[in-house]
């Protein structure tokens, strides 16, 4: 299969299935909840449409079920511009988030991950990275399957970014294979063992990171934006102020900023702020596909640092 993409990306599809409730069940007990909503997720899928949202040809490589979420999932893809000729259907069930959410906007989640589990480094193989630039990576997929990935991209030339979530522990041969690892502070915290509290400890932390070879570190600082760590360079770009509905998928939309103005040759600084607007905004509309935003929205935001 031929990737005619700037970003390939190899990663999740899920249905998030989510409930708004009072309050959390207690166990052996049953609530009601409101109308159930299913909105497309998966940090990989979302990732292709925040990147496909902001102008950019993309190419989203995984597995679907073969029931009746898949369908949904795949033409919510093809609705944002995101090439689905790379997604295998399976005969396992189709990954689900299963979430409720209080009345507070707390949110408890059951990850099933399905057919997500079943991406093989098989599937990376039948891959062409001839034409992409880039490659964009997270942990909802097989450790074997990132891993054979992101060896592939650097053989190919193409940029790697991975986003360490969910956080499990990394083979340094994988981080070294990394050119920008993009954590958030727990993330951080568990791939260093070191704590991360505030910008003086993530700084130390990346720092271990960049020794095991990965070249950039960004680690995401919620409503305090970003830390980008490098040999060279180690530098805060503060997010934009905006009222919050839900932070589903901020982490997502930043990357999808962050890989876009990059790919468009905005140099680092510029490119983290173009992923800080893109997680602000999605931090602004509730569910993650569709609170992901436009290259307008973003452009709009960012009006006060022009370039
Ligand atoms: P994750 O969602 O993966 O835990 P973060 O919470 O660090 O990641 O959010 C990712 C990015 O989204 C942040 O670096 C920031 O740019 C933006 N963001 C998240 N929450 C807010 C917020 N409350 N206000 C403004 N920007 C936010």
């Amino acid at each position: 299969m031929d990737a005619m993409a700037d970003i390939l990306v190899i990663g999740s599809l899920n249905a998030d299935l989510v409930v708004r409730t009072l309050r959390f069940p207690a166990p052996g007990e049953t609530i009601s909840g409101e109308d159930l909503a299913i909105i497309p997720g998966g940090k990989g899928a979302n990732q292709a449409v925040a990147a496909a949202r902001q102008g950019l040809a993309v190419t989203m490589v995984g597995r679907v079920g073969n029931d009746s979420f898949s369908p949904t999932l795949i033409q919510n893809l093809q609705n944002n511009k995101v090439d689905t000729t790379c997604i295998r259907v399976d005969e396992s069930a189709t990954g689900t988030a299963i979430i409720v959410v209080d009345a507070s906007g707390q949110n408890s989640i059951v990850l099933s991950p399905g057919a997500n589990g079943k991406v093989t480094p098989a599937d990376v193989e039948a891959v062409s990275f001839k034409n992409a630039d880039m490659l964009l990576l997270q942990l909802e997929i097989p450790l074997e399957t990132v891993t054979h990935a992101a060896r592939s991209a650097r053989q190919n030339g193409l940029r790697v970014i991975l986003n360490p979530a969910p956080a499990r522990p990394l083979p340094d041969s994988l981080l070294a294979d990394v050119d920008i690892l993009v954590p958030n502070e727990s993330e951080l915290g568990l791939l260093s063992g070191q704590q991360v509290t505030d910008v003086t400890s993530a700084k130390a932390a990346a720092r271990t990171l960049l020794a095991k070879g990965v070249k950039t570190v960004i680690v995401t600082l919620g409503s305090n934006g970003a830390l980008i760590v490098t040999d060279e360079q180690v530098q805060h770009i503060p997010s934009f102020k905006v009222d919050v509905v839900d932070t589903t998928a901020a982490g997502d939309a930043f990357i999808g900023g962050l890989a876009a103005a990059l790919l468009k040759g905005k140099p680092l600084e510029e490119a983290v702020r173009h992923g800080n607007a893109s997680g602000a905004l999605a931090a602004t509309k509730f569910g993650a596909q569709p609170s992901l935003p436009t290259q307008d929205e973003v452009e709009q935001l960012l009006k006060p640092f022009p370039r």
